[in-house]
């Protein structure tokens, strides 16, 4: 039995953004008026550099930010690296983990995820985990097993706090590409269903975003899925108004 969530549309801005950038900030959170408000959650996780002055502006609004990795450590000799417990005092409430860039260019593991996603915690960020099959898994017909590889190791047995999940299949970010809603049904169903099997009634709450090429146009077909429970948006996020059409797609 699908379970009613307060859906989630959450920016990655990826590495785009400069402090001329707070203008496309104050139009989302222009956009966000009490209506929207009171049917979508909206994140908006720009660079490390603007994490603190985007909190600072969306103080008085119901904007959350949040970063787009962390280290596991609190602090420590990782000269680059930023901690959750950083990002929570620049103002931040989640923090993205596991994201097939991060997975891909700097060869981060399912076991390394999951100690991230325990740091977030500590510090008090909602862990966002992302997984996702590449191009050729899916034509092996092996989407569905990659996922729930990906599932099992990136998580505890335990969940100490909040959890989102988001399936970005490798292959529609960033390409204009998507699945047909009966493959994000599908995936978004065995995810539900290994989440139910291994935390119970706490794994029903658990938001499930879908992620790749989202966009104005196909957002209220996708958001309509079973188990869609929000969004992930890279480009899209990165204009106020594309980013609230989706917003307002998922909150419909
Ligand atoms: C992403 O990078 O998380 C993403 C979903 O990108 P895009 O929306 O641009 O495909």
């Amino acid at each position: 039995m699908a379970r009613d969530l307060r859906p989630l549309v959450a920016g990655n801005w990826k590495m785009n953004g400069l402090r001329a950038s707070a203008e496309v900030l104050r139009a989302i959170m222009t956009g966000y008026d009490a209506a929207l408000a009171e049917r979508v959650d909206l994140l908006v996780c720009p660079p490390s550099t603007l994490v603190a002055s985007f909190a600072e502006m969306a103080r008085a609004s119901r904007v959350a930010i949040g970063g787009q990795d962390c280290h596991a450590d609190a602090s420590g000799a990782c000269t680059g690296d930023i901690s959750a417990e950083m990002l929570a005092d620049a103002g931040a409430a989640a923090v993205i983990l596991g994201h097939s860039e991060r997975r891909a260019c700097h060869g981060e593991t399912d076991a390394q995820v999951r100690s991230k996603a325990e740091a977030a915690w500590r510090a008090g960020l909602t862990p966002i985990v992302c997984v996702g099959e590449t191009r050729a898994e899916r034509d092996a017909g092996e989407a569905l097993s990659v996922v729930e590889r990906q599932v099992a190791g990136s998580l505890p047995a335990t969940l100490p706090g909040d959890l989102v999940l988001a399936y970005e299949p490798v292959w529609a970010i960033g390409t204009g590409l998507t699945p047909t809603t009966a493959d994000i049904a599908e995936v978004h169903g065995a995810i539900r269903r290994r989440l139910v099997a291994r935390y119970g009634a706490v794994g029903e709450g658990i938001r499930l975003l879908y992620g790749g090429s989202v966009k104005p146009g196909n957002a209220a077909e996708i958001g309509a899925v079973v188990h869609v429970n929000g969004a992930l948006v890279g480009g899209a996020s990165l204009v106020a108004d594309d980013f609230l059409a989706i917003a307002r797609a998922y909150g419909g």
